[in-house]
C-alpha cells in the first residue's frame, strides 16, 4: 500500500507500469479517467497536477472558465486489474489552477471540507462509514442493431417495447422466482461470479468481509466491505462500483447498482453505518437505548430532522422512491430502533463492544455519490448534536403493519424526488456550514435533478397503458 508520492514512483519502476490512470468523481458519483504513458509521470506531478478540460462534465463548469487540476491522492494508488497493459490508477481530487482552491464542485472535496469542519466543531476528529451497496447481475442484453448496452434511448412507448430484444425463450430450468436466496449452487447461479469479485476487491486493497446472495429474485448480491474513514469510504464505494460491474462484464454479465430494477421485488440499498469518534474513543456508544450515547441520540435526531432534504444526496433518482415502499426490507419511515429493519435508522445489536457500536442508516442506495450521500448524513448529525435535537421514542414495532393512524406522528420518507428536492430548497443550512457545501453546488444539483423529474414527466408510462388505455 502507498502512502508518498515516492511509493507510487517506486512501483512505477519496479512492475514496469506502462499507463498512469487518473480517475475522479463526477458529481453524481461516476468515475471519469484520463490515462497518460508513465513517462509523462513523475512525482511532481502530485503537486503540480494534471491539467484537464472539465467543461464537458455533467453540472461542472461551462466552457468560458473549464480548465481544472486533478491532484492524484498517492495513498488511493492501485494496480488496475482491468487494464492489460500494467497500470497504475489514482483516484484524483479537483483543484482550480489558478487559485489552487478545491473546486467547490468536486464532491471529493466536499467530503474533505465536512471533515474539517467536524473537527472544528470540537464534536470529533474522524467519521467511520461502512456502508452495504446491494446490486442485481443481469445477463447484459443483447440488442439486434449489434450493440450490447443496456440502455438504449427511448423516444416513444413503441421505442420502449421494440428496442430489438432478443432475449432466447427460456426453454431450460432457471432458478424460480426467489429461490436463488439463499441456497448452495446450483440454485444460487451467481457464487462464482461473486467470489470473482470478491477476490478483485482484495486485488485492489479492499478488505473484503463477507458476501451473500441477496433477497431479491436469483442473482441480487452483497457483499461488504471493512469500514473506514469518510473519504477512503467514498473512495472505496466507487472503486466497489467499478471492480463489480468490470467482473460482471467479463462474465457476459450487466451488474446495476439501479434501486428498484424489478416491480415487485426487493430493491438495492447502500446501508449506510456510521459512527463519529474522538481520538480512539467511539462517541456513539454509551449506555442509553441499545447501548448508544446521548451524543448519538442526537445524531439520530438530526439525521431524522433533516431526512427528506438528506434524501436528495441520498436517493437522488426518480428510481430511488420505487425502493421506498412498504414491504421489501427498505424503509419508509424517519424512525429509529434495534430491531426493526422497516425503520430508516437501525441499531445494529450483534456486538457487544462499544468499539463496534454504530447507526445503520437504511435507506440511502448506490445510485447516490458516496462523497454528498456520507457528508449529508455527518452535517445533519452535527446538527443534531449541536443542538441536542432528541430523536423521540424508538419504535420498535413492524412499521409495515402499523396504521396510518398509529403512525401520524412518525414522519415519513420522501415519497418522490421531486419531494426531496422541495424539502432541500427549503432546508439547506445544515449543509452549508463552515462552507462545506456551497449555494452554488447545492442549486446545481437542484437543477439537475429536477430536470430528470421533468424528463421523466415528459414519457407516459408503461402502467398507464395497463391501468387507462382502455378506459
Ligand atoms: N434490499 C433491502 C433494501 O432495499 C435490504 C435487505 C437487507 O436487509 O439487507 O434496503
Ligand atoms: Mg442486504
Ligand atoms: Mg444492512
Amino acid at each position: 500500500k502507498c502512502q508518498t508520492p515516492d511509493d507510487v514512483m517506486r512501483v512505477i519502476s519496479e512492475k514496469g507500469i506502462v499507463f498512469i490512470d487518473l480517475k475522479f468523481s463526477d458529481p453524481f458519483g461516476q468515475w471519469q479517467h484520463l490515462t497518460i504513458p508513465s513517462h509523462e509521470f513523475s512525482s511532481e506531478t502530485f503537486e503540480e497536477g494534471v491539467p484537464f478540460d472539465g467543461s464537458s462534465i455533467r453540472g461542472w463548469k461551462g466552457i468560458q472558465e473549464s480548465d481544472m487540476l486533478l491532484i492524484p491522492d498517492p495513498k488511493s494508488a492501485f494496480i488496475d486489474p482491468f487494464i492489460e497493459d500494467p497500470t497504475v490508477s489514482l483516484v484524483c481530487s479537483v483543484v482550480d489552477p489558478i487559485t489552487k482552491e478545491p473546486y467547490n464542485r468536486d464532491p471529493r472535496q466536499i467530503a474533505a471540507k465536512a471533515l474539517e469542519f467536524l473537527k472544528s466543531t470540537g464534536i470529533g476528529d474522524i467519521a467511520f462509514f461502512g456502508p452495504e451497496a446491494e446490486f442485481f447481475i443481469f445477463d447484459d442484453i443483447k440488442f439486434s442493431n449489434g450493440s450490447n448496452h443496456s440502455y438504449y434511448e427511448v423516444d416513444s412507448i413503441e421505442g420502449w417495447w421494440n428496442t430489438g430484444r432478443e432475449e432466447m425463450p427460456n426453454l431450460g430450468y432457471k432458478t424460480p422466482y426467489k429461490r436463488g436466496y439463499f441456497p448452495v449452487p446450483p440454485l444460487d447461479k451467481t457464487a462464482e461470479i461473486r467470489r470473482d469479485m470478491v477476490k478483485t476487491l482484495e486485488e485492489v486493497g479492499i478488505t473484503v468481509e463477507r458476501e451473500h446472495h441477496e433477497v431479491g429474485t436469483a442473482g441480487q448480491g452483497e457483499i461488504n466491505f471493512r469500514f473506514d474513514e469518510l473519504i477512503t469510504t467514498g473512495d472505496n464505494v466507487l472503486k466497489y462500483k467499478y471492480v463489480l460491474r468490470n467482473v460482471g462484464y467479463r462474465h457476459g454479465k450487466f451488474v446495476t447498482f439501479l434501486p428498484k430494477p424489478l416491480a415487485g421485488d426487493n430493491g438495492s440499498g447502500m446501508h449506510t453505518h456510521f459512527s463519529i469518534w474522538k481520538g480512539d474513543e467511539n462517541l456513539f456508544a454509551g449506555d442509553g437505548y441499545a447501548g448508544l450515547s446521548e451524543i448519538a441520540l442526537y445524531a439520530i435526531g438530526g439525521i431524522i430532522k433533516h431526512g427528506k432534504a438528506i434524501a436528495a444526496f441520498t436517493n437522488p433518482t426518480t428510481n430511488s422512491y420505487h425502493r421506498l415502499v412498504p414491504g421489501f426490507e427498505a424503509p419508509v419511515r424517519l424512525a429509529y430502533s434495534a430491531r426493526n429493519r422497516s425503520a430508516a435508522i437501525r441499531i445494529p445489536m450483534g456486538s457487544a463492544s462499544p468499539k463496534a457500536k454504530r447507526i445503520e442508516c437504511r435507506f440511502p442506495d448506490a445510485s447516490s455519490n458516496p462523497y454528498l450521500a456520507f457528508t449529508a448524513l455527518l452535517m445533519a448529525a452535527i446538527d443534531g448534536i449541536e443542538n441536542k435535537i432528541h430523536p423521540g421514542e424508538p419504535l420498535d414495532k413492524d412499521i409495515y403493519s402499523m396504521t396510518p393512524e398509529e403512525l401520524s406522528d412518525v414522519p415519513s420518507m420522501p415519497g418522490s424526488l421531486q419531494e426531496a428536492i422541495d424539502a432541500l430548497k427549503e432546508d439547506m443550512e445544515f449543509l452549508t456550514k463552515g462552507g462545506v457545501f456551497d449555494e452554488d453546488f447545492i442549486n446545481m444539483w437542484i437543477e439537475t435533478k429536477q430536470a430528470e423529474v421533468d424528463a421523466i414527466r415528459l414519457v407516459p408510462h408503461p402502467k398507464e397503458f395497463e391501468l387507462y388505455y382502455d378506459i
